[in-house]
């Protein structure tokens, strides 16, 4: 027998998991996916868009991953808590894969970032993706105009949910707080900047083309801006997405091109009248130098530099200054890994060291430990990207098993996982979980709706846990 304890629940944690019981090599693996939450699949439950239910439903390919007789999910634990921290693991399990993901948000280093008013996009997505630590955070949601900086995945999921009306977002499972907030919103103008040009924006075609599909908002796109992109002039020197994502700019700002000729008012009334209240403005070569505000207002405007391509890929500055005037501003500039209990960390690019998944300490594997998913890899991917990842990793690791089970280990692991002072949660309390959303969607006449805080969520699972 084999126990291996699986750090995270999100798609990584799961794929590893997956790798690890459905094949014939090492047979009697039993996988324990930890997490510090009582709710399973991290960024697929409090990543994805509640708009994106699509996405949102691979929980259940997740789900059947987590239901193998093999694989015992334990919420509610917390790696790196007084009494678990690495030492404590290796005398529960025979390996230890690190599959948490990119916990934190990477900061811009300018004046003024963190105003009030000012937040990372990571913790918009969190609160209202009903994520239990982002419960209290209170957006200034009474913002006439908001500024979304970066021009990720992210950023176009914070801008859409922005802009996105009362009806299209009460069929969600959003939390019924959010809920309110966004449709009580002051947005009408939503801006999202780029510091490079659009070919080099990391959005995805399929996600762009949503904003342009939104019922309430029109999107405005400035030719001049595009025309600065050398992928403009020449797109079939672009890779597909680049070429599929110009083409997209290029049609929306001939549209902004007749609004332009129109005239703003012209332009105001037309849109009123097709019941697009809100504006979303993709502006590009515009790189973030200040927030502008004090303490006590908070953030009035994000001042930024024009630049301009620099023939190899970048930008330089041009000197040029411009304020955009913004209450509210979501940082959408990437995640990033967080250091790990008593494992090596590279801080320049925040993922652990390793060679195919296996955790290295100045060079040389340390028994039992490895990772997957972000922190193995960093920030990037969509979540089919996790599957090779995890099963690199796993392959890894059971080449390794016939060492690894050697070592003498706890007789029961949640017992010893209790007696360093966690309290699991396990399935039956996450189904709870799930039992309990569906009830609390019910008696709000919506479909389910997810419980946003640790106490409504630890009762639920108690209930059946
Ligand atoms: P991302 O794709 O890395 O985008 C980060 C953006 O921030 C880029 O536009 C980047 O510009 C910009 N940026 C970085 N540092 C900056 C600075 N100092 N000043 C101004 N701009 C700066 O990160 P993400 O949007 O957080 O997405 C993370 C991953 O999740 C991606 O792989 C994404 O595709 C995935 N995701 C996918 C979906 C989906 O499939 N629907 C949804 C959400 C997230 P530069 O390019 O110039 O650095």
């Amino acid at each position: 027998m084999l126990r291996v304890a699986v750090i995270g629940s999100g798609p990584s944690g799961v794929y590893t998991a997956q790798s690890l019981v459905e094949q014939q090599a090492v047979p009697d693996v039993e996988v324990y996916v930890l997490d510090r939450l009582p709710c399973p699949y991290g960024l697929v439950r409090y990543g994805v868009a509640p708009d994106h239910e699509k996405i949102k439903s691979l929980q259940n390919n997740l789900r059947t991953v987590l239901e193998h007789p093999r694989v015992h999910f334990l919420g509610n634990v917390e790696v790196g808590a007084p009494g678990l921290g690495l030492q404590e693991l290796c005398e529960i399990f025979h390996a230890v894969v690190f599959c948490v993901g990119a916990a934190t948000d990477r900061h811009l280093g300018i004046p003024g970032e963190d105003l009030p008013g000012s937040h990372s996009a990571t913790s918009f997505v969190a609160w209202y993706s009903a994520h239990p630590d982002a419960a209290a955070t209170d957006f200034a949601l009474s913002a006439r105009s908001a500024v979304v900086i970066g021009v990720g995945n992210v950023a176009v999921d914070v801008a859409r949910i922005l802009a996105r009306g009362a009806a299209e977002l009460a069929g969600t499972d959003m939390p019924q707080g959010a809920l309110g907030a966004l449709v009580d919103s002051g947005v009408e103008d939503i801006w999202m900047v780029g510091r490079r040009g659009p070919s080099q924006a990391k959005f995805t075609t399929k996600e762009l083309r949503e904003l342009g599909a939104l019922p309430g908002a029109e999107v405005l796109v400035r030719p001049e801006e595009l025309a600065l992109d050398p992928g403009y002039r020449d797109p079939g020197g672009l890779p597909a997405v680049g070429r599929r994502n110009v083409q997209v700019l290029r049609d929306w700002a001939e549209r902004s091109n007749d609004v332009v000729t129109a005239g703003p008012a012209a332009s105001a009334a037309s849109a009123a009248s097709a019941g697009r209240t809100r504006r979303i403005h993709l502006r590009f070569f515009l790189r973030p130098v200040a927030m502008v505000g004090d303490a006590a207002t908070g953030v009035r405007a994000v001042r930024f530099e024009r630049t301009v391509p620099d023939e190899h890929g970048g930008v330089v500055g041009t000197g040029e200054h411009e304020d955009i005037e913004a209450q509210l501003v979501l940082r959408s500039v990437g995640y990033r890994g967080t250091p790990q209990p008593g494992l090596p960390f590279d801080d320049a690019t925040g993922t652990v060291p390793h060679r195919a998944g296996r955790v290295l300490r100045d060079g040389a594997p340390c028994p039992g430990v490895y990772v997957a998913g972000w922190i193995k890899r960093g920030p990037t991917g969509v979540i089919g990207t996790n599957r090779p990842c995890a099963k690199e990793t796993a392959a890894s690791l059971l080449e390794d098993a016939t060492a690894l089970a050697e070592r003498d280990i706890a007789d029961d692991p949640v017992d010893a996982l209790r007696a360093t002072g966690q309290q699991p949660v396990p399935w039956a309390g996450w189904l709870g979980i799930e039992v309990a959303e569906a009830a609390w969607g019910r008696q709000l006449g919506r479909g389910t709706v997810k419980l946003p805080d640790w106490e409504g969520l630890l009762e639920a699972a108690r209930s059946t846990g």
